[in-house]
């Protein structure tokens, strides 16, 4: 089946007894046993509950994952979701880190797990050469984040791969979303996203997913979250499934307006400089075009103003509310130094102070266009 279509119907069967068209939120911790130790599907909703099943298996196809060949985990989080693939390392092994990324990120690799003992590397990975390089006997994961928080960098997810080796290569896909990427195509071993953005889609839960196309370790991370319970409770799924019904179109109109918004701001100058993979001039725009059906929701800029313009625009904008995440239908504007990135100031992921952050929603155009050119004084 074609997305729009796995979408709305994979892994969602109405349900048996009822008929009901939509996947109930299975509100329950347990569930009733023939004899001791014997079930059918379900014992205990920390290792598997309905509702997450059915979004599981929607994402799983969306990937492009066969049934037996891997499979999705849903998390309470996306960062959960990163704390499960840590959980595969031991002290001594050793990480390949962008040079962007969302902040939380860096901090959960530098501030947690490295004070654990894993060692970790921070590469420009737009030159996939400089992963080959950092590339150890001990390499176990290269993170990848394409397009990156906040600075919209593309990496090129098949020459990484390539450049890997044995390491397991991690695709954050949360802004590119599974409409626009498949890392797994690409060679990506497991796809990571914050389904809080633009999979729940309407900014109104917290959760994360992984997924692989490789069995043994969709197993093994299956036991490390039944192990470790980041799960997500089954109303959140329910409202992952019932966002991920309207991703296609939802991402369709966000990268209307994205690239609209794109152009706009390139052509003003009270803009210095706009960063969008679909603009002809980004750094990596014919690898985006090669591996993106198209470029995304997220435009941050460079007020020529500074960081007082830039701070003046996040506040004097009506609909783009000033507000950390994105990915919803509304509009959100934020600046990455003081929100979302605090925690890499004074690392390599630094960003620039007067950088601004847009989260383009699904509003009409026009609206967007004219608040931005209010706000921008
Ligand atoms: N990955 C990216 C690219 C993000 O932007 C975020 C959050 O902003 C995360 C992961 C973490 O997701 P969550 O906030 O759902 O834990």
């Amino acid at each position: 089946m074609r997305f729009e279509t796995d979408a709305i119907h994979a892994g969602q069967e109405p349900e048996p007894t009822t008929g009901s068209v939509i996947v109930p939120i299975y509100a329950t911790s347990t569930y009733a046993q023939p004899a001791p130790g014997k079930y059918d599907l379900y014992d205990y909703s920390r290792t598997e509950n309905p509702t997450r099943t059915a979004f599981e298996a929607a994402m799983a196809a969306l990937e492009g994952v066969e049934e037996g060949g891997g499979g999705a985990l849903s998390t309470a989080s996306g960062m959960a979701a990163t704390a499960l693939i840590a959980y595969l390392l031991k002290p001594g092994d050793h990480v390949v880190l962008p040079n962007d990324a969302y902040g939380g990120t860096f901090r959960f690799w530098a501030q947690v797990v490295g004070e654990q003992g894993i060692e970790w590397t921070v590469v420009d990975q737009t030159d996939p050469s400089n992963v080959a390089d950092a590339i150890r006997p001990s390499t176990k994961v290269v993170w990848v984040e394409t397009p990156t928080n906040p600075l919209l960098r593309i990496v090129d997810i098949a020459e990484v791969v390539e450049a890997s080796g044995d390491a397991l290569v991690v695709v954050d896909n949360t802004f590119a979303t599974t409409y626009l990427q498949r890392p797994l195509d690409l060679g990506a071993d497991v796809v990571l996203h914050s389904s809080t953005k633009y999979i729940g889609g309407h900014s109104d839960l917290i959760g994360g997913v992984l997924v692989s196309d490789d069995q043994e370790l969709h197993e093994r991370l299956a036991f490390l979250r039944n192990a470790a319970g980041p799960i997500p409770g089954p109303f959140d799924t329910f409202l992952a499934l019932r966002g991920l019904k309207t991703l296609g179109v939802r991402m369709d109109r966000h990268c209307s307006n994205a690239a609209a918004v794109a152009e706009f701001l390139d052509q003003d100058d009270r803009v210095a400089r706009v960063f969008y993979p679909g603009l002809g001039d980004h750094q990596n725009h014919d690898v985006a075009a090669r591996q993106m059906s198209r470029f995304g929701g997220m435009v941050s800029f460079l007020p020529a103003g500074g960081t007082e313009a830039a701070h003046r625009v996040s506040v004097d904008t009506r609909l783009f509310i000033l507000a950390e995440s994105l990915g919803g239908v509304e509009s959100l504007i934020e600046v990455p130094a003081a929100m979302t990135h605090m925690s890499v100031e004074g690392t390599a992921l630094e960003v620039p102070p007067e950088l601004v952050r847009l989260s383009v929603g699904i509003e009409h155009i026009d609206d967007l266009l004219a608040d931005l050119d209010q706000a921008l004084g």
